[in-house]
């Protein structure tokens, strides 16, 4: 409780390398360490290896959150 926690820099590891990379204000790549791993991340998205599941073109019921519809 000495330190704090606002002026500590979070070590995190980067999503794209694994490696440790400092969550701070002195990062604006976070969690990425570098500006390359973030581009890394983000081409990968745009590129479409990160593919969202096809959502089904109607809307599903039970997403609504409404568990009284049957009652
Ligand atoms: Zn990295």
């Amino acid at each position: 409780m000495n330190t704090p926690s606002t002026l500590r820099a979070r070590v995190v590891r980067c999503p794209q390398c694994g490696k440790e990379s400092t969550w701070s204000a002195a990062n604006p790549y976070r969690p990425f360490c570098s500006a390359r791993c973030k581009q890394i991340d983000l081409g990968a998205w745009a590129s479409g290896q990160y593919r969202v599941p096809a959502a089904p073109p109607d809307n599903e019921p039970e997403a609504t959150g409404n568990v009284n519809s049957f009652a």
